[in-house]
């Protein structure tokens, strides 16, 4: 595989930012969120070196919009001459429902049996986002099938991810592995979410979509009543999850309490989601001046860390 000898142009100077060595492969970790979105057009566009690969990891379970989305970005990066892969570690919502698969662990809302208040591990991004990504990564720096466990010394992949300025705080070494170098091309760009909003709708992606799992237990007040308003059969299938996931899914919890996907921890199809919280207050503050400026919705889940929840750790099984 060819070595990369350019440096992106707006980072050039940004020593602290370069690769350790010069990378084998460069690939975008597409969450097909807003940033990442803006990251493949700026490639596209030239702003940005083009990588060699895009990598979306689907769970199986996103929104329509995203995978509409996801197709055009694909479109899109193909066309101009970027390899694209969809890689995938299965069905999130299947394999949290049957009893036959390894427990696939949802940060759901967690009741315990003493009335006190708990919440499940996450270990979802992890498992369905992080380790395919890794693992088609090792398989394009060469490592052997079928596993493609060991990828040979020094050679390494720069992985952009698309952290905006305001998620400064989620940049971290931990977990770092030896054949991933990783990089934040919107940092390096004093790109902030908003940033992208406007440089995305001036380019006609305005209505880039959020990714997350149509389930997600860290959706907000807002994105449950987009669901139930404006996509019904989304809504039905999250209040169908909802209802089979309250002894905690295929295995059940180990303390025998209920589980469910609103933070009110009571049953989706009933839970308070029209009560606006104080921060969904403090954010159509903003949005009265983002309608103004013609901007749009927060992001969702990156493969890096879900922004609606912790970042996740990497799984011993995705390094
Ligand atoms: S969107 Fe939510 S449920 Fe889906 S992988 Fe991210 S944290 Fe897990």
């Amino acid at each position: 595989m060819m070595q990369h000898t350019d440096v992106p142009p707006a980072a050039a100077d940004d020593a602290a930012a370069g690769p350790a060595r010069e990378p084998a492969l460069r690939a975008l970790s597409l969450g097909a969120g807003v940033q990442s979105t803006t990251l493949a057009l700026l490639a596209i566009d030239g702003a940005l070196p083009k990588p060699d690969v895009a990598i979306f990891a689907d769970t199986g379970w996103e929104p329509a919009a995203v995978y509409r989305q996801v197709d055009r970005i694909a479109e899109a990066l193909i066309g101009a001459g970027v390899e694209f892969h969809r890689v995938s570690n299965g069905n999130l919502r299947a394999d949290a429902l049957d009893p036959q698969h390894r427990y696939a662990s949802v940060p759901y809302f967690v009741r315990n049996p003493d009335g006190s208040d708990g919440m499940g591990r996450r270990q979802c991004t992890s498992e369905y986002k992080l380790a395919p990504i890794n693992r088609k990564v090792r398989e394009l720096l060469g490592a052997e099938p079928p596993h493609y466990r060991r990828v040979k010394r020094g050679q390494v992949c720069e992985q952009w991810i698309g952290f905006s300025t305001d998620e400064i705080g989620r940049v971290s070494d931990k977990d770092q592995l030896l054949y991933i170098h990783k990089r934040y091309p919107l940092l390096e760009l004093g790109m902030s979410r908003k940033d992208c909003e406007r440089w995305l709708s001036a380019r006609g992606w305005g209505d880039t979509a959020k990714s997350a799992c149509i389930g997600c237990p860290f959706h907000g007040n807002r994105q449950w009543r987009d669901l139930r308003d404006n996509h019904p059969a989304e809504w039905a299938d999250a209040v169908d999850f909802d209802a089979a996931i309250r002894r905690g899914g295929a295995r059940g919890l180990p303390l025998h309490g209920r589980a469910f996907l609103h933070r009110s921890r009571v049953p989706l199809s009933i839970a308070p989601i029209d009560r606006v919280t104080r921060r969904e207050h403090q954010e159509n503050q903003t949005d009265i001046f983002d309608q103004i400026a013609e901007l749009g919705d927060p992001d969702g889940c990156s493969p890096y860390g879900c922004r609606s929840g912790q970042p996740a750790n990497t799984q011993k099984g995705a390094a």
